[in-house]
């Protein structure tokens, strides 16, 4: 077992190496991982694994497998919730290590890091009562249909909630009985690096596996191997299309948890009271980089005014700077190509025909803002639903808010997307809500929210590009297996 222990106050920075097989490899290529609040500042290094060690890290799942898979789910269980006790001590400096690396509030952080224990409780709850067996009607003899775990599972994250969003997927795979290759984003590794291994190495070597690397070399060759037979992706449409191509050709199982544009819909009788704080926060949460921020205000033209004078206001009230820091509402933007890429939308937007309105209170010195990928919140109105701000993942604080004239409008202009990740309606008549959530093309619809209230129990994903399969509640479980129909027939006994 590592005797690995990681600094509180974060002045050392982090090491983070590749597990597999049971085994922690030595260091070697290293790169360091930057604070995007502080530019100079080295929050940890981590090997950058080669196309040699991804091979490595599958050959041990593929080897870890033929037991892991034979014993029953209550001993998996039982193993995995001893091991997921590991999480607990160390959560908080683990928090803080997320934060540092990701920018991310240190509370948003915390959520993050806690996704790895609260998913592993939940799919040990499941494997309680869990049918693995049942048996169809057959007059002529005995048709039963099993459930069979798959093999090597590939893992494949972002960097935006990596922590959650990897054990969203490892749990369900290893109670399942599949064995797991974890790759981490370059960009943001290291807690989940941290909590994979504290797992891992609770748990009889080869079952859990992590390892970093290009999302071109080691990603490629996850997504391809021939002995992976699953692969859970969550990232961009771009890419998961890219996996979705590299896994075809060894028909993997896949699920893709993908990009979004997330529409609220703000109806005329919504409380403002309400309706303002909600929306804001389910657009800057994590400066704009979750998969379901809103990314698209529609209000009904009656209190349009009132709303975007209302949201300008309460957006000029966050308080923007390193994550850490107890008083930061919003901390910087994660990478440098996001970073680029948001204020480039930023300028382009400008140039348009609508208006762009930047605020927020700075809580770093002007030496220091230039040191981080800060951004203050942008809003932007007048401009057209087909303009680019409205249509592209922002993936930052920029946001366009647009009136519409009737529910029928709002529907369509919601719907008109290739993304069909979440959406939500504000509203004070709830039935008005329901009827309406029905008719919009989103895997999620929130009713006055727009947050996972129970994240790991509500079935999670996306229609049209957004995404292929479901994470997050039984049906995440239900999707780590194969079915294999065992029919027979009774033997005549011929006289
Ligand atoms: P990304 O698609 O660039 O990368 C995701 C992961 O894929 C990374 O680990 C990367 O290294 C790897 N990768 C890159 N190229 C690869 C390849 N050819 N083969 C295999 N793996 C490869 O995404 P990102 O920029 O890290 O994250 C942001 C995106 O993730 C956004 O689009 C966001 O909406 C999406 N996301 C979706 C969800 C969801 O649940 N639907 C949740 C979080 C993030």
């Amino acid at each position: 077992m590592s005797t690995r222990t990681h600094d509180r106050d974060g002045a050392t920075p982090y090491m983070g190496a590749l597990y597999l097989g049971g085994r922690e490899l030595p260091i070697k290529d290293p790169v360091p991982i930057v604070n995007p609040a502080r530019l100079g500042e080295t929050v940890g290094i981590i090997p950058v694994g080669s196309l040699d060690e991804a091979r490595q890290a599958v050959a041990a799942a593929h080897a870890a497998f033929p037991a892991w898979s034979a014993l029953p789910i209550a001993e998996r269980a039982r193993q995995l919730a001893e091991a997921g006790e590991a999480l607990m001590p160390g959560m908080e400096a683990r928090a803080a290590l997320l934060s540092r690396e990701n920018g991310k509030t240190r509370l948003d952080a915390w959520f993050d890091c806690m996704g790895a224990k609260r998913c592993t409780d939940y799919y040990v709850g499941l494997a309680k009562d869990f049918k693995l067996e049942w048996e169809l009607p057959a007059p002529n003899g005995r048709v039963l249909v099993a459930r069979r775990p798959m093999g090597v599972t590939a893992v494949i994250v972002p960097w935006n909630a990596p922590v959650l969003l990897a054990f969203l997927g490892i749990a369900p795979a290893l109670i399942a009985g599949n064995t797991v290759v974890v790759k981490p984003s370059n960009f943001v590794p290291l807690a989940l690096i941290e909590s994979v291994r504290l797992m891992a190495e609770r748990l009889p070597a080869g079952v859990l596996n992590v390892v970093t690397g290009e999302g071109a070399g080691v990603g490629t060759e996850l997504s391809t191997h021939p002995l992976v037979r699953r692969v859970i992706f969550t990232g961009s449409v771009g890419v998961g299309a890219k996996v979705l191509e590299n896994a075809s050709a060894t028909v993997k199982r896949c699920t893709m948890e993908l990009g979004g544009n997330d529409p609220a819909l703000v109806l005329a009788d919504a409380d403002l009271d309400q309706t303002v704080p909600g929306v804001l926060k389910a657009v800057f949460t994590c400066s704009g980089q979750i998969c379901y921020d809103v990314k698209r205000i529609y209000v009904h033209q009656s209190l349009y005014a009132r709303f975007v004078d209302r949201f300008t206001q309460a957006a000029d009230a966050m308080v923007i700077g390193n994550g850490l820091d107890p008083k930061v509402t919003m901390g910087p933007l994660t990478t440098q190509p996001q970073y680029r890429f948001v204020n480039q939308l930023i300028a382009e937007t400008r140039t348009g025909s609508g208006k762009v309105t930047e605020v927020g209170q700075k809580a770093v010195s002007d030496e220091e803002w230039k040191n981080g990928y800060f951004i203050r919140p942008h809003i932007v109105t007048g401009v057209d639903h087909r303009d680019r701000v409205v249509t592209c993942e922002q993936f930052g604080p920029i946001i366009p808010i647009m009136p519409f004239a009737s529910e029928d409008e709002a529907v369509r202009l919601a719907n008109d997307t290739e993304f069909g990740l979440a959406s939500s309606i504000w509203t004070e008549d709830i039935d008005r809500g329901w009827a309406l959530a029905r008719r919009i093309d989103a895997g999620t619809t929130f009713i006055n929210t727009h947050a996972v209230a129970s994240a790991v129990d509500m079935p999670f994903g996306g229609f049209k590009s957004s995404g292929l399969g479901r994470g997050h509640g039984e049906v995440a479980l239900e999707e780590q297996f194969e079915l294999q129909t065992i029919s027979t027939r009774r033997l005549d006994k011929g006289n």
